[in-house]
């Protein structure tokens, strides 16, 4: 470990400089041509250590998955996939505002630490294996998913099969926090939209033949609201509400968006029943639920566990302490840990600020991470 910590620190400016111009080629989830950009000059940079090819994502863009060159056996037996997105939350031009910069020994930028800091430190960590001829047994690939901050749409069905011939999955998502702490449990994430259809009248000429779809939602808001059992980490969230055109109608129509958190899939079936039980208080209205879970949690299980244990180990080796951490946010790796297969994630950047102008990541630690993913890949 100690050597590849030395090689990383070594190669830091280079990882800098690469950093930046990943940052600087902008790519939100919402532009196929820029995506095409990046994935072109992400290649580019990869093009000495990997074999890259892309996959077709509709109106998304491509996909990329990128199969690392690296020393031992020709013949490698089994599989590490590492987890990626090009994708970011950033509208084009957001460089004006949020331009690159490096100073108060931080690096900023729009993208920096979510993600494209995880996906620099893996390309850094594979040169050092390569300069270092470190044996690597198990075959490497990235998959760089192009829809990820729009919940996956296109590459779900990809990350799912790649995983199932995989033996492990290392998520590149930044780490919790300024310790960069990993994650080893992070909650399902689910959508529900609800329409209400009431009944339409004169507010003054005919009160009581309307039955108002607005006043019908706020009931149903204050029970949905209560489905929240922050015991259980269970979250139910309505976001949006909108309804009626004009004060002197009686509403004709309603609704809500609800966002839903569960860290367990049981806590998911209960929840399910609750929405599915609402009725109106009102019976001339009539309820319209859509939805459900989008993401499942990525539970705590043994294999997720002994990968943690195996990084808190290689990071001792360096002197560096990693902790596991919890959190309510999705990504990629909970639909690989939903499947069974050994997942670690929040290996990537150690930062703050993600989706947030504030967005940076701390340079010191550039190093430390790129060897730790460096000794996973070897010791996996
Ligand atoms: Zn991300």
């Amino acid at each position: 470990m100690k050597r590849l910590l030395a090689s990383a620190r070594a190669m830091e400016r280079e990882q800098v400089q690469v950093l930046r111009e990943l940052v600087e080629c902008e790519s939100p989830s919402e532009s196929a041509a820029d995506i095409g950009r990046f994935n072109d000059l992400f290649a580019a940079k990869a093009a000495d250590v990997a074999k890259v090819k892309t996959v077709a994502a509709g109106r998304y863009g491509r996909h990329m998955i990128v199969e690392f060159i690296l020393p031992g056996p020709r013949q490698k037996t089994g599989q590490i996939l590492a987890l990626g997105h090009s994708d970011t939350v950033w509208p084009l031009g957001t460089l004006q505002t949020m331009p690159w910069r490096e100073e108060k020994g931080r690096l900023w930028g729009p993208g920096v630490l979510d993600m494209k800091g995880g996906m620099a430190q893996l390309l850094f960590a594979v040169r050092a294996l390569r300069e270092l001829d470190v044996p690597v047994e198990k075959r490497v690939v990235m998959q760089i998913n192009c829809d990820e901050e729009i919940g996956s749409p296109a590459s779900r069905s990809l990350t799912e099969k790649m995983a199932g011939t995989s033996d492990a999955v290392l998520v590149l998502e930044p780490g919790t926090g300024l310790g960069g702490k990993l994650k080893t449990a992070r909650k399902g994430i689910g959508r529900y939209g609800l329409k209400v259809e009431g009944v339409a009248a004169h507010a003054g000429v005919d009160f009581a033949a309307g039955a108002s779809a607005v006043l019908e939602l706020a009931r149903q808001v204050e029970r949905i609201s209560d489905f929240t059992d922050l015991k259980r980490g269970v979250t139910v969230n309505v976001g949006v509400v909108a309804g009626g055109t004009r004060s002197n109608v009686i509403a004709a129509a309603a609704e809500a968006e609800i966002d839903i958190r569960v860290p367990r899939l049981k806590d998911f079936a209960a929840l399910e029943g609750r929405f599915r039980k609402l009725r109106a208080a009102d019976r001339r209205c009539r309820l319209f639920l859509e939805g459900g879970l989008n993401r499942p949690p990525m539970e705590r299980s043994a294999g997720v566990a002994r990968l943690a244990k195996l990084a808190i180990r290689l990071a001792k080796e360096i002197g560096v302490s990693v902790e596991e951490s919890s959190t309510g946010g999705g990504s990629d790796g909970n639909f690989t840990a939903a499947l069974g297969v050994a997942t670690l994630d929040g290996l990537g950047s150690v930062g703050e600020g993600a989706h947030a102008p504030h967005e940076s990541i701390v340079v010191r630690r550039i190093a430390d991470r790129t060897a730790l993913l460096a000794g996973l890949l070897a010791s996996i």
